[in-house]
């Protein structure tokens, strides 16, 4: 539902009041040019909340735009974001506005769980819009003990990115013309070097879908099955909201 007139969308504000939660924006830090950390704090108690899970925030008086926290703690009442500013969208140009100290509606996280405790190798394939999930998966790997690795496509300014938020990944420039096309050419090289996650891990392909689509197919030809692979687009060129 990312777009709706804006008489629903005052009404779901106050019909649905329950499932709107009030934040405070503690602080908004450019991590690139276009890749925004968004902290917030407020009154989280008793929700539920799993990697994978999103929040919506209503970027202006029709649009909705999902995003998923890269961390959330309900009791000390916290959650950040990982936002990519592509400056392409209302949604990229709200989080742009965005100020200390500012209070917002949030729509409370909801959605798929994604982490599959039960696998021992972890695959994560995205983009700047997926770093906030697999940092979040990361920390559950880790907590568990398991391993991971992956590769993640990514404008020239954000390669360095993943390393300065501690995530040890291969990172392959984004190609606009061919989504997915370098990552997808480095997986039989990454096969060579760990051929247990290839065979046994699971694989999380998140962010663009045409990419995610280029990504599934070269791995599916690697013999990967297609029960180890989970997919969720986060946009789609030319499509607003998803
Ligand atoms: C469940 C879920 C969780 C998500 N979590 C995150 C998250 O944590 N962080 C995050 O940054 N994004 C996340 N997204 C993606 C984000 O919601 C989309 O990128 C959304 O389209 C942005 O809205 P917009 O108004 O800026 O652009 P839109 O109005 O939706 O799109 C305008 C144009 O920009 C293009 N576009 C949209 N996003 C991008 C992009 N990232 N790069 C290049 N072009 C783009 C569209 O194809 C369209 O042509 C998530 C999406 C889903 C479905």
């Amino acid at each position: 539902m990312p777009r709706v007139p804006k008489w629903l969308g005052d009404a779901m504000e106050s019909v649905l009041a329950s499932k709107y939660l009030t934040v405070r924006v503690s602080s908004v830090t450019l991590l690139t040019d276009t890749l925004c950390q968004l902290n917030l704090s407020g009154d989280f108690q008793g929700l539920d909340f799993h990697p994978g899970y999103a929040i919506d925030f209503r970027v202006n008086d029709n649009d909705f735009r999902h995003y998923t926290p890269s961390a959330f703690d309900a009791q000390e009442g916290t959650c950040e974001i990982l936002i990519h500013l592509h400056g392409n969208g209302p949604g990229s140009d709200f989080i742009s506005r965005l100020k200390v100290g500012e209070v917002l509606k949030m729509v409370i996280p909801r959605g798929r769980k994604l982490y599959q405790p039960d696998h021992q190798f972890h695959f994560f394939f995205g983009d700047e819009t997926a770093l906030g999930l697999f940092k979040l998966l990361r920390e559950e790997i880790h907590a568990a003990d398991q391993h991971y690795t992956g590769v993640l496509e990514l404008s020239e300014e954000n390669l360095a990115l993943p390393a300065r938020l501690g995530m040890r990944l291969k990172t392959v420039t984004k190609n606009p013309d061919d989504p997915g096309r370098y990552a997808a050419a480095s997986l039989h090289a990454m096969k060579t070097g760990y051929p247990h996650i290839f065979h046994q891990g699971i694989f999380y392909l998140i962010g663009n879908a045409a990419s995610i689509q280029h990504v599934k197919r070269t791995l599916r030809h690697m013999g990967v099955a297609v029960k180890n692979i989970r997919t969720e687009a986060y946009w789609m060129k030319g499509k607003a909201g998803l």
